[in-house]
């Protein structure tokens, strides 16, 4: 990696919606790593997802826009949501890198994801694309047994026991999400009456 290049973090999710440990993990990346800037990419039709309804793909695109509008470090991109099909991280990290030949990619991810990563698509391509990030996250145990050494670093974050899924949960209970999510976002989900009546 070298000196001069740009350092331009991923930090990839469903964002279902973005909450408060999202935006921590991806600053204290950054903070870490000396990253010029943080992309956000939210996902397509994300291929390990759980839960039975993903909210459009333009609703979590624009709550991510809000949440990370007052960081002139973050951004968000498109590709994955442009792109057909699943989302796979071989992907986004390919067209992220014909987007920005010359920086150098950092993978932001947590815990449980990380423990994903061997089964992802093409997951020995992986490695040379970017250098892994992974993120210690609330009720997830971090093991990178199976990892190619060097390829990924563990990043202790203050823990955050927030999960989209709490948030789903709270605005189709008529719960407050409140501080969990930006103030934006709490708006933005009461605006479009986003998560309720649905299986969250
Ligand atoms: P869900 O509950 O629907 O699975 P989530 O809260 O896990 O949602 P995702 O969009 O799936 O959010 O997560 C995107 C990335 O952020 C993943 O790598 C995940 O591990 C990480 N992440 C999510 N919540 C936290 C948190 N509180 N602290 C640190 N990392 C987190
Ligand atoms: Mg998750």
């Amino acid at each position: 990696m070298a000196e001069d290049r740009p350092r331009l973090g991923v930090m990839g999710g469903t964002f279902d919606p973005v909450h408060h440990g999202h935006l921590v993990a991806a600053s204290e990346a950054a903070a870490t790593f000396g990253l010029d800037e943080v992309v956000f990419v939210p996902t397509g039709r994300p291929s390990l997802k759980q839960h039975p309804e993903v909210t459009p793909a333009e609703h979590r695109y624009l709550m991510t826009v809000i949440a990370t509008a007052s960081n002139p470090r973050f951004t968000v991109s498109r590709v994955d949501i442009d792109r057909p099909g699943l989302t796979y991280t071989v992907d986004t990290l390919r067209d992220l890198r014909a987007a920005r030949p010359e920086a150098d990619l950092f993978f932001i991810t947590g815990a449980d994801a990380l423990a994903q990563l061997l089964t992802w698509k093409d997951a020995d391509l992986l490695w040379d694309m970017a250098h892994f990030v992974g993120v210690t996250r609330p009720g997830h145990t971090l093991s990178v047994e199976g990892i190619p050494e060097g390829s990924v670093s563990i990043l202790e974050i203050p823990a955050l026991a927030i999960s989209s899924t709490d948030c789903r949960r709270r605005a189709q209970a008529g719960e407050p999400v409140w501080y969990l999510v930006p103030d934006g976002v709490v708006q933005y989900i009461a605006k479009h009456g986003l998560y309720r009546g649905q299986d969250v």
